[in-house]
């Protein structure tokens, strides 16, 4: 099935805002296995969106709209739709019986009411952030215009409960999707090895890059539930097998996720020291539910005045070394879990820049050090290529960490598998 995104809105085109809305339904649609031809911006102008929709319902099954559903006089999207499908609007009483209980007792204007005025046929899409129903809206020979609403706090929720579950409907197959998620190969690396399931139509196999991270998704389409998930099985299991330990989960929240499940499963804790990454480890840790279970300690040793009190860090380390240095990530991780008495230190040390680099030791330049009761290991991160920014060294930084304590719980090695920069 062939679908197109028709966004809505003058300050689109002005830059003024991002289209996040049509990369919101562009991921829905390639989950749910739909062809994307073509994705138009238009102003609040209703010829040329008259023009781009005709236009778009000669190529496409399944039209949808973003933006331009609200009360406003610029908000022309229903009325054109309702042109163009030849479908007048008419008051939908559900969506009139939301409106009044949404104004109470407050005056509601001519405008406001329009909002519950629907092209006729229309099946409504609720709308549980704001004023503006979306819907779908036949346009003859089994096509369909779908009107989502622009301020994303609106669509998304829409999209997941109503705009979806439509679509999939309309396509009467069922839609396994399934997440792979990696740590520590880039996407270019992860697409060649993958290379041989990447062509199929069903199950489909694609790559994103993620946050300094990288995913495989992998989608079969069937008729029921179990036959599309036994049909992706195999492709999940061959991803898993051509990319190997890089791997840490499937549908799985995150890394951090993926820790502290880990963790608390073995009775173990960690604790955590950082410097550059100035607590971003132990928030991605305490983000997760159950994290008390296996997380007591995180220290934010910024000054050489920290670690040495904190931690212990010898003053002659940090005077032969300087603070950021394989020797002084080492003392930090080992005295982070002897003060804590926890199962497993951390600590980060580096120049998250943009200043205070040098030749000898650029901005990007971070060790991260694990320790447990017998070893310690060290990952320095490097700059590659250019510098990508203070919170994009943070987050890859206190991913690292979190990468090193997960290999380590699942006895894989933790130091050399991760050279390749994960961008
Ligand atoms: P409302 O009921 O708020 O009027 P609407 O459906 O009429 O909703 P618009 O008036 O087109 O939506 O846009 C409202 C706001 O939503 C915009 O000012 C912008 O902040 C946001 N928005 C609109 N379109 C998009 C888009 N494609 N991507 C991201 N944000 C958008």
């Amino acid at each position: 099935m062939k679908a197109e995104i028709i966004s809505v809105g003058t300050e689109l085109l002005l830059g003024h805002t991002i289209n996040t809305d049509a990369t919101h339904v562009a991921r829905e649609l390639s989950a749910l296995g739909l062809d994307l031809l073509q994705v138009h911006t238009v102003g609040d102008n209703p010829q040329r969106l008259e023009k781009a929709l005709r236009e778009a319902l000669v190529r496409a099954e399944v039209v949808i709209t973003t933006g331009g559903l609200g009360p406003t006089e610029d908000d022309l999207t229903k009325e054109t739709v309702a042109l163009v499908a030849n479908a007048p609007l008419e008051e939908h009483a559900d969506s009139m019986a939301r409106l009044r209980e949404y104004f109470g007792t407050r005056p509601m204007s001519a405008n406001q009411a329009k909002q519950a005025m629907l092209p006729r046929g229309a099946v409504a899409f609720p709308n549980l952030a704001g004023t503006a129903p979306g819907c779908a809206t036949p346009a003859g020979d089994g096509r369909w215009v779908l009107m989502l609403p622009g301020p994303p706090s609106e669509l998304l929720p829409m999209l997941r409960d109503s705009a979806v579950p439509f679509l999939q409907r309309m396509s009467g197959a069922v839609i396994a999707s399934f997440m792979v998620k990696t740590f520590g190969i880039g996407e270019g690396i992860a697409a060649l090895r993958i290379a041989e399931l990447t062509g199929g139509a069903n199950p489909t196999a694609a790559t994103y890059a993620g946050d300094a991270e990288m995913f495989v998704r992998v989608t079969a389409k069937a008729q029921d539930a179990a036959a599309a998930e036994a049909l992706a099985a195999p492709m999940v299991a061959e991803v898993h097998r051509l990319l190997g330990d890089v791997v840490y989960g499937v549908n799985v929240a995150g890394l951090e996720a993926v820790v502290v499940s880990k963790l608390a499963r073995l009775g173990k804790t960690v604790s955590t020291a950082e410097s550059c990454t100035g607590g971003l480890l132990a928030k991605r840790i305490t983000d997760q539910p159950g994290s008390s279970d296996v997380f007591g300690y995180g220290m934010v040793t910024y000054a050489n005045e920290a670690k040495q009190r904190m931690l212990g860090v010898q003053e002659y380390l940090l005077r032969t070394h300087g603070a950021v240095s394989p020797e002084v990530a080492r003392a930090m991780a080992r005295g982070a879990r002897e003060f804590s008495g926890a199962d497993y230190g951390i600590g980060i040390t580096g120049i998250a820049g943009p200043g205070g680099g040098t030749p000898q030791k650029p901005v990007g330049l971070v060790y991260i050090a694990l320790s447990d009761e017998e070893n310690i290991w060290v990952r320095v991160m490097r700059p590659q290529g250019r510098y990508l920014g203070r919170e994009w060294t943070r987050r890859l930084a206190s991913s690292h960490a979190l990468d090193m304590l997960r290999r380590c719980l699942a006895g894989l090695p933790v130091e050399d598998q991760w050279s390749l920069d994960p961008a």
